[in-house]
């Protein structure tokens, strides 16, 4: 089994093999069959490459194939947005009368679905604190069919142990779903602790150019065919350009991540020990809560962290206005550090109650780039120095 950079580099060549070196964009949104035999198999092949752009292209099949080594899996699929994967999984996978057990602490998209889209269409949803094992255990009920989980999350970086929520879930029958935004494959595989199906929003580090918006779900074959006749009615296609934009970024995937783990902790670090934070949230952090869960699952803990200023909102928002390199933006996982105000985010997705209780109003997050360390440990200190009074 080849290293990871060998993996992102070679991986997709067998998937649709050419003679040119970078594959070639197929800008197209349909292919023609040469009989009526070939085009009703295309039809119906799951995931297929060369039927119709909704139903599969050579750019999807190649970006997906290298997550499905990377990750793991039997087979990969990529979709149109994070939120396009996870929206169309359980869409696919849940029906009315189902209960399905999610994370208080998750991205604004998912507590969204669980909290808004799936009880309108008659599933009942729990969302738990992924702190404490035994609260997935408790909110279990005889029609719980899926398990969401997401760690570290966004933006608390709390951990969910993944191996005691799979085991649970196996043992009842439930199917599991991570979100591995965070962490990428390279800082941690979540079928390596039994969870079904892994999903990411491939905009943020798989990409990691801030200039694609994706999503990819990765597991076993069965339920990838499932949900995939599910994305031909969601029409969560992503463009062929895009795609290939995709790949491109994960070449670089193993190469970036170190860089961002180590800017992470640089930051972390830096800042845990100012008199203007309270509070930093990183697991890599010796005092963070969970961090013996953390190294046990993780090989390294990400670019993002969150930080809590001892002046509230308004200590955040200055220090935010202050950094030179993180721009204030939604987004994270890209070469360049951005930051943001989570609660302002959210609020395109939850209510105000429903924000309230996931993210502290003072809080803000730092997705640090690939810059050099000391550059953006001497910008950020700068900032906090700055907003103390
Ligand atoms: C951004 C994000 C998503 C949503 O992905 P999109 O590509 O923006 O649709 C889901 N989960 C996490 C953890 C994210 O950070």
């Amino acid at each position: 089994m080849p290293g990871k950079s060998t993996v992102t580099v070679h991986t997709d060549r067998e998937t649709h093999p050419s003679r040119a070196v970078a594959p070639p964009i197929y800008q197209t949104a349909a292919f023609s069959a040469q009989d009526a035999t070939t085009f009703a198999a295309g039809a119906v092949e799951p995931r297929g490459q060369d039927f119709y752009t909704r139903f599969g292209n050579p750019n999807h099949a190649q970006a997906a194939a290298v997550v499905a080594e990377l990750e793991g899996t039997e087979a990969a699929m990529v979709t149109a947005s994070g939120m396009a994967a996870i929206t169309t999984a359980v869409l696919a996978l849940v029906s009315s009368g189902d209960h399905v057990v999610g994370q208080k602490s998750t991205y604004g998209g998912t507590a969204s679905v669980l909290l808004n889209l799936l009880p309108r269409l008659g599933v009942s949803t729990t969302l738990v604190d992924q702190r404490d094992p035994e609260a997935f255990e408790e909110a279990l009920t005889p029609k719980t069919r899926m398990i969401l989980v997401e760690t570290p999350s966004n933006p608390l970086l709390q951990i969910t142990d993944l191996r005691a929520v799979a085991d649970l879930a196996r043992a009842h029958g439930v199917l599991t779903l991570a979100d591995n935004t965070f962490a990428t494959p390279l800082n941690q595989r979540p079928v390596d602790f039994g969870i079904d199906v892994v999903w990411h929003s491939a905009t943020k580090y798989l990409n990691g150019h801030s200039d694609v918006s994706a999503g990819v779900l990765a597991g076993p074959a069965e339920i990838l065919d499932r949900i995939w006749d599910t994305s031909l009615l969601t029409g969560a296609t992503l463009g062929p350009v895009d795609a290939w934009l995709l790949l491109r970024g994960i070449r670089t995937l193993p190469l970036r991540v170190p860089r961002h783990n180590d800017n992470g902790l640089a930051l972390a670090e830096a800042l845990s020990g100012h008199p203007a934070v309270t509070r930093v949230h990183y697991p890599g952090l010796a005092t963070h809560p969970q961090h013996k869960l953390a190294v046990d699952q993780m090989n390294g803990f990400g670019g993002v962290l969150s930080v809590e200023f001892t002046g509230g909102y308004e200590m955040a928002d200055a220090f935010l206005s202050r950094l030179r390199y993180p721009r204030r933006s939604a987004s994270l996982g890209g070469v360049e550090s951005l930051a943001v105000h989570p609660a302002s985010m959210w609020a395109g997705m939850l209510s105000d109650d429903q924000i309230t209780e996931a993210v502290p109003a003072g809080l803000v997050r730092l997705a640090a780039g690939t810059e050099d360390t000391a550059d953006l440990v001497a910008d950020a200190l700068a900032a906090a120095d700055a907003v103390h009074h």
